[in-house]
Formats: structure tokens, sequence, C-alpha cells
């Protein structure tokens, strides 16, 4: 039988959450969307939970918050999904890339210092596959350069950092449940932040600048007046989507544990072969394991990592890669070239994700290795 790469884990929770918000008939957002964020902030530690309907759109109302202008620039991981820089090129500012660690993907905070000007507003650092990055060491060197933290935690619900949650340390944390991330709404994303003009700024903008609680302007204590106080944007989740958030995040506890699991199965099975470098996570991080991530050691294994995906791919075994670092897009033709990143470019090209999901069976996993095994050794 064939093994997706991902298969989000919905249950008749999530389907009575839906079919509830249907027959009330309030589908946009409203209470459960306001429940979800109450939820959300609290799970991760944070004064102040902001739903949207992506990660993306809360990276960018974060960067509304720093104020971000054109010619201004963010540093942002080579190895990242493209959203963590377009994000930035919205407000006419510049994606500095930075390089990352072999072993565990994250940028390098080593080198981040020596990308920094006049011009640096920012950083973001990307949590890979849900490990945290080293965030003492991120948040020391922007508080000596005055610059705002705003954390893609994408891939990092749960995880922490020295026992911190991530979504209780940057500036602004922004995640996303899209349809493959470790809790899903389909489409959705949260921005949390303890600075609460920042909260107030995001509510406002995820809605066209409306002033505040416009949003029961249809309800029958609402009123029909309302104020545009900022020129926004149309990101606000729905309360369908906030429905299956709630419930996913009942369950949140339980699909980290079985990734961990399952994860920690993988890498028993490729620890010990030659051929293959299993993904590193610190001591003192706790992943969130939303990856499997697999490097190939190309000068041992009898296969490289295309035609091993392509092989994988005949045997119903479907997997992902990430990422394509974003100096090998042609729209980041300026960023510089592979021997600007040797590591990221080291990592890129001997990268595989394998299957993982809460609901993946041992036997799944099982089947994935020994194929992968048999391909490379
Ligand atoms: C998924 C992802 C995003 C964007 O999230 P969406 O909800 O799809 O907009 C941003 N950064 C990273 C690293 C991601 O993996």
């Amino acid at each position: 039988m064939d093994i997706p790469f991902h298969k989000p884990y919905i249950t008749d929770d999530e389907i009575n959450a839906v079919a509830q918000c249907l027959r009330n008939g309030w589908l946009t957002m409203g209470p459960k969307t306001f429940e979800f964020e109450e939820r959300f902030a609290s799970a991760v530690g944070g004064q102040y939970a902001v739903a949207v309907n992506s990660g993306t759109a809360a990276l960018h109302l974060a960067l509304c918050c720093v104020g971000l202008e054109a010619g201004d620039e963010v540093i942002v991981p080579a190895m990242t999904f493209v959203a963590t820089s377009e994000v930035v090129r919205y407000f006419g500012a510049k994606p500095v890339l930075a390089d990352i660690e072999y072993d565990t993907h994250l940028m390098d905070a080593a080198k981040i210092q020596e990308k920094i000007n006049s011009r640096t507003k920012a950083i973001i650092p990307v949590h890979y596959a849900g490990q945290p990055c080293d965030m003492d060491e991120i948040m020391r060197i922007a508080e000596k350069n005055n610059l705002i933290v705003i954390e893609d935690a994408a891939h990092a619900f749960p995880a922490f950092y020295k026992d911190r949650p991530v979504g209780s340390i940057g500036h602004i944390t922004c995640f996303s449940f899209y349809a493959t991330k470790t809790i899903t709404t389909g489409e959705g994303g949260m921005a949390v932040t303890d600075n609460k003009e920042w909260a107030e700024k995001m509510r406002t903008l995820r809605l066209h600048g409306i002033s505040k609680d416009a949003w029961n302007r249809y309800a029958k204590n609402g009123s029909w007046k309302y104020d545009v106080t900022a020129n926004g944007f149309k990101y606000n989740i729905t309360d369908i989507a906030s429905a299956i958030g709630i419930a996913q995040l009942d369950k949140a506890d339980f699909l980290t544990a079985e990734r961990h699991r399952l994860s920690a199965r993988y890498s028993e099975l490729f620890e010990d072969k030659k051929q293959f470098s299993t993904y590193k996570v610190k001591e003192d991080r706790k992943s969130a394991w939303h990856l499997y991530p697999l490097k190939i050691a190309a000068e041992n294994s009898k296969t490289t990592r295309d035609e091993l995906i392509e092989e994988l791919k005949k045997r119903g075994i479907m997997t992902s890669l990430h990422f394509i670092p974003l100096y090998r897009f042609s729209v980041y033709n300026d960023a510089g070239t592979p021997s600007d990143y040797p590591v990221c470019e080291a990592v890129f090209e001997r990268t595989i994700s394998l299957p993982l999901y809460a609901g993946m069976k041992d036997e799944d996993v099982d089947s994935v290795a020994r194929a992968v095994i048999d391909i490379c050794v």
C-alpha cells in the first residue's frame, strides 16, 4: 500500500466541530476564533495571539509592527520556505540570507552579526523541522543591534528552548496551520506576542484596518458604525477553521508524542549506517518533530538523493524536500550563488524528508526505512 508524505489527523472531533459551526450559522471570524486565540496563547506561553488565514499573513502582519520600509534589510536563513522572505519583499525591503548549521539545518547564529548594517531592522529565525534556533544568542545579537526578532515557528508547535515554549521568547512568533503542519485548520496561522499595542495593530490590520470590535457589526448588539484606522488586509481566519484548530489543540500532546515516537524509530534504523546522517536535536531543545529530514552521504550511498526520491516514488512512498535554498530561485538571483552558502548547499544536496505524521503506523516507518536502506546501502 502507498505511503503518503503526510496525512492530517482528523477525527469526529474536528468533523463535529465544523458541523456545529455550520449549524449555528456563524461562519467567519467570531467567538470560536477568540476561543482559539486564548487557548493557543496559553499553550505557547504568550500574552496575545492573533489568528489569521495563513502563516504567511502572520509573518506579514508581524513585519508591519516592525515598521519595515523600502530599502531596509531583514536577516533570514538561506534554507527556508519562500514565505519567510517574500513577506520582507512586500515592503520593498531586502531579505539578507544567512548560512545554516550542518547538523540542525538552523540559521547559524555565528553568521548573523556579519550580515548586520545600519539598514538591518529585524531577524527572522526559522525553527526548521520544529527545532528551536539558538534563541539566547539571537536575542542577544538583536538587543545589541536594536533589532526586532520575528520567529518563523511554522514548524514549531509545540517546541521548547531551554524549557521555554516557542511563542514566549522572541518579539513576535508566527505559527502556521497549513494542511501539512503539526496542527492544522486547513489554512491558517497565528501571531503571538507579549506586546499589547502590536497585538491590537495586527487585529486591526487583519480585517481591512477596521477599528476593533467591528466583527460583530452584523450581530444584534453590534453597530453599523465603524472607522477604518489603517490601510489593512483581508487576513482574518474563519470560525470554521478555528473550530478545527480548537479540536486539534485538544489532541496536540498526543500528536506530538506520536511524531516523537515515530522519528525515534526512524533514527534507530538509520543511526549505525555510514550511508546516512540523521537529523540532530540539541540537548537543550525539544523539537516539535514536524519533519523527518535525513541526509544521504553521497560518498557512501550507491544512489544519489535525487534518484532515491524517484525510486521511492516508484515503490509508492512519497517524500518531500525541505527546502530548495532561496538563492537557487530565479526571483532571488541577486542573493548570491551556491558558493556563498557552502553549508546550506551541502545540506540541500543530501537531504530528503521522509513521511512523518501522527497516525502513521510503526510498520509504515519500518517499510520506508527498509526501502531507503535497500536503495542506498
Ligand atoms: C508553511 C510555512 C510557512 C507559511 O505558512 P502558510 O500557513 O502556508 O502561509 C512559513 N514558513 C515556513 C518555514 C513554512 O514551512
